[in-house]
């Protein structure tokens, strides 16, 4: 995607605006002797912003409005070390909510729709963007927020809610309780907006399918407002995203040169018009790909492809470079094999070993020959041989936010 002259007028006004400020950014661009940009190449010579980096400006270094202008701050939950911080503008927070209302309507969400929100509220960015979307729109919000799945079940049948928002795996877990209780006929549940966790083609399918429900994914994250900066439209074709908001760049990870549109890599996203927390350039970690053409809704918003893992999520086993994805694609495409997994990675006797659990779609399934078919075809694809344990359905842990997937025992 070329950089248009608006969006380079707009990187300008962001980039004067956190060197006025003397912010964490605005200091490293002018030690750099950035002032503005005038073209593509310009623009790609800007330095790229890191959360290892946002870490370093806790609490409010990166705050670029004046403080009596700042009117809430979100953060990020850091596993390790400090949380990243990031302070939001009146102007910010209305942002925010106006692209998540556009979500809403892309999902062809109205004001007649009941919005059953289970994702958490506090700190982070999650609970509280569906909201404010769903308020900006005119829909009737339920802030549930997640856990205690009686009182979801409950009031999701009491309210009649037609919307549900959710992780992909808590999405699951609600269905496969439906389900377990027989209350399907009880629910009325129409769309699922679905949180940017990656999620194969597979789990999709089983829970629109036991829900009966259309899947939208949503994507996001707190350094670049929250969720809802872009959703996939009824076309299913990738995610429009908005680039009134935001600039979107792939980059090879490894070369972080800019790839042409189509080709996969990082996302690297910079705001055109924050004012709390002005991001240039800023990876994101999770890989993509702009899907280049027009999408058949006719809507002109460019489209990035489902996020099909993190940079960070790449193993190096045996000193072969794997990702979830290739294992999650196998998985998919294998008949009695369900969508959840897990894989433990762990060093015995000076060497890698790569166990993957797979759950069985019934009990009907031969175990041993299905392990054997996945353990051939994992290895046509990586490289060297896993060992294949499958397991009976529901054994895996569900878990109300991102399932954990990958489990690497080798530096415990
Ligand atoms: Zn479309």
């Amino acid at each position: 995607m070329k950089i248009s002259e608006l969006q380079l007028q707009q990187v300008n006004h962001q980039i004067h605006a956190l060197v006025e400020a003397g912010s964490f950014y605005g200091k490293k661009l002018e030690e750099a002797g950035i002032t503005g940009v005038s073209s593509q190449e310009e623009f790609e010579a800007l330095p790229f912003s890191e959360k290892a980096d946002l870490r370093d400006a806790y609490p409010l270094g990166l705050m670029t409005a004046p403080e009596e202008d700042i009117v809430r701050i979100h953060s990020s939950s850091g596993t390790t070390g400090l949380p990243v911080i990031i302070p939001y503008t009146r102007k910010d927070v209305d942002d925010w909510a106006t692209m998540f209302a556009r979500c809403y309507e892309v999902a062809g969400i109205t004001k007649k729709d009941r919005i059953h929100i289970t994702p958490g509220y506090g700190l982070w960015t999650a609970g509280i963007g569906f909201q404010a979307g769903a308020e900006k729109l005119g829909a009737m919000a339920i802030p549930m927020g997640p856990g205690n799945t009686d009182k979801q079940l409950q009031m999701m049948v009491d309210m009649k809610s037609t919307v549900l928002c959710a992780t992909s795996s808590y999405a699951l877990l609600l269905a496969e309780e439906i389900e377990k209780r027989g209350i399907k006929d009880k629910i009325h549940l129409k769309k699922g907006v679905i949180g940017s966790e990656r999620w194969g083609e597979a789990m999709r399918k089983r829970i629109s399918e036991e829900l009966g429900i259309e899947l939208y994914d949503i994507y996001g994250l707190t350094e670049i407002y929250g969720p809802g900066i872009g959703i996939n439209c009824e076309h299913n074709t990738g995610m429009h995203y908005w680039d009134d908001f935001l600039y979107i760049e792939i980059i090879d990870p490894v070369t972080l040169k800019p790839v042409p549109d189509g080709e996969p890599g990082e996302i690297v996203i910079t705001t055109l018009v924050k004012e709390g927390a002005p991001l240039i350039r800023y990876r994101t970690h999770d890989l993509s790909r702009i899907i280049p053409g027009e999408c058949p809704c006719g809507r002109s918003y460019p489209r990035l492809d489902v996020i099909t893992g993190r940079t960070d999520d790449m193993m190096k086993i045996k000193g072969v470079n794997v990702f979830p994805a290739q294992i999650e694609e196998v998985i998919a495409d294998t008949e009695g094999a369900s969508s959840e997994y897990q894989i433990r990675i762990s060093h015995l006797d000076g060497r890698d070993t790569m166990r993957i659990y797979v759950e069985a779609t019934s009990g009907m399934v031969d175990f041993q020959a299905l392990g054997q078919e996945l353990t051939h075809k994992i290895k046509a694809k990586i490289g060297f041989t896993p060992i294949v344990k499958v397991v009976e359905l529901g054994m895996l842990p569900r878990s109300e936010k991102k399932s954990k997937r990958v489990i690497d025992e080798r530096y415990d």
